[in-house]
Order: structure tokens, then sequence, then C-alpha cells
């Protein structure tokens, strides 16, 4: 299956709709950001395509030959089982976002893709090599039990890349558009409110292609308007620190607590339309 040049495509085009409508104001150069997301992403790049991929589809093909995961306990359509792969597939990853920022031995790795000052469609990029080898063993486990054939683990994994590519992109769609399509899939707006530099935002709207899990289990807050949106995490805002080598070293440092930002934002009253995307 040939899908690099999918996901190259959706790069580009990403990259020249946000350079023409962008979404939120930058603090950085563009030009700098890109350098240094790309080279962080290279190592990860290397390991997602030569060891995460093989590990995914082999895990695949052992589980349809065992007849073992979940999708191979039940007779249905291909497409609708294809359905079924596709929601359990999103749905564990979700589970583990929320494990990368709850866990502090994965929030060190996960610590690198947040600590982006800006937020773009190369932060989609900017994941460090050890967040890839633990999604190694995670991703592995579920796609063994689901039952997810080869097909499905491939196909997914190219919605789920331009999905990431897309709700870390800062365009600027339609207002009325982006509140439609969030009703089922990660919107920019939605997903910046999860980079935002307030930790109960940060905390919230984990949701990789569709939006629904945030909102099932609670946990989206999308009524913050993207002009109060300041992306990156507080400790961690001295940009000409943030360079390729420090953050391959990062999650081996010792990590910096959050930093409570004061902002004068009222938490307790911006809960109460949290399900509501805000402009
Ligand atoms: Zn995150």
């Amino acid at each position: 299956m040939k899908a690099a040049p999918v996901l190259i495509a959706a790069f580009v085009v990403l990259f020249i709709a946000e350079g023409k409508r962008p979404l939120r104001k930058r603090k950085q150069l563009r030009l700098k950001q890109a350098v240094i997301n790309s080279l962080v992403s290279l190592p990860a790049f290397s390991l997602l395509r030569f060891l995460l991929l093989p590990v995914l589809v082999k895990l695949a093909m052992k589980s349809k030959q065992l007849q073992f995961g979940l999708n191979y306990q039940y007779n249905a359509q291909p497409v609708i089982k294809t359905i079924v792969a596709f929601l359990m597939l999103d749905y564990t990853n979700y589970i583990w976002h929320i494990l990368n920022h709850k866990i502090p031995l994965l929030w060190r790795f996960h610590l690198v893709h947040h600590c982006d000052p800006d937020l773009d469609v190369t932060t989609a990029l900017r994941f460090h090599f050890g967040e890839i080898i633990g999604s190694v063993f995670y991703r592995g486990a579920f796609v063994f039990l689901s039952g997810a054939t080869p097909l499905n683990v491939l196909l997914y994994e190219v919605f789920f890349e331009t999905a990431t590519q897309f709700h870390h992109s800062n365009w600027k769609l339609p207002y009325p558009i982006e509140k439609a399509l969030n009703k089922i899939f990660v919107t920019p707006r939605m997903h910046g409110i999860h980079h935002s530099i307030v930790r109960q935002e940060a905390d919230s709207n984990y949701a990789v292609i569709f939006s629904f899990w945030d909102r099932l289990h609670n946990t989206a807050r999308l009524n913050i308007n993207q002009h109060l949106i300041v992306t990156g995490v507080p400790s961690y805002n001295n940009f000409d620190e943030l360079t390729i080598g420090y953050l391959l070293r990062l999650p081996f440092t010792k990590i910096h607590p959050w930093e409570k930002v004061n902002d004068g934002k009222d938490i307790s009253t911006s809960l109460q339309d949290k399900n509501s995307l805000a402009e």
C-alpha cells in the first residue's frame, strides 16, 4: 500500500492552508520551528516505519492465524468488522494518550511534543522516539486483542496520521464548518485547547480521530476561545533552550513540574458549556 504520497500531500496542503489562514498567533519563526520539529522527528519516524508498523502488521497476522482477537469471535459483513476495528483502535489510542499524560514515565517523553512553543502541522511530527517504543508494546497488544486485520491496521494508520496532521495544524477553518465537523472528528480548535499552557485544558481533548470519545468520558473541554490560548508548557518557555539536542535528551533529565499559570481564567465557570466548541 502506498500511503506516503497521501501523507505528504496532506502535509503540504495543511502547511499552505495554515500559512494563508492562521488560527493562532505565532511566537517564533515558522522556519525555525519546522527545522527543529523535522529533525527531532527523524529517530521517531524511523522507528515508526521500521519497527512499529511491521510489529503491528505481524501481530495482526498472528491474531488472524490463531483466530484470537475480538473481531474473529462473531460473524458480520467485512465492512462492519472494519468499522468495529477502526473504533477499537481509535478508542485504545485515546486511552494511550491519557496514559501519556497521567503516568510520569510516559509524560517525560510526551512532554517533548507538548513543549513546542507554537502549534502547527510540524508539531504532528515532533514526537520523541521513546514514545514510539512505548507505543509498540501498547498498540501491539491491542492490535492483537482486537483482531484487526493487517489491512485494517494499515488503513487505520493512514487515517491516524492524516488526522494527527490535521488536528495539530494552525489552519483557521470557517467556524460553522469546524463546529459541524467536530461533532465527529477532532479538529484544530479542539486539539489547540489540548496544547494550552493551562493544565486543566491540556488534560482534556485526548482523542485522535473521533472526537466522541472525549464527550463520552467527559474529558472534552471545547469552550475556550482560540485567541485566549497560549500553547506550550509553562515551565519550558525558554525557546532558546529547546534545541534539537536538548529535546532528544529531555526525557532523561530532571523534569520540571508544570507550573501553575495565573491567567485570571475562572476554570469553574468555563466548565458550564464545555461540550460546545468555541470560536
Ligand atoms: Zn498530549
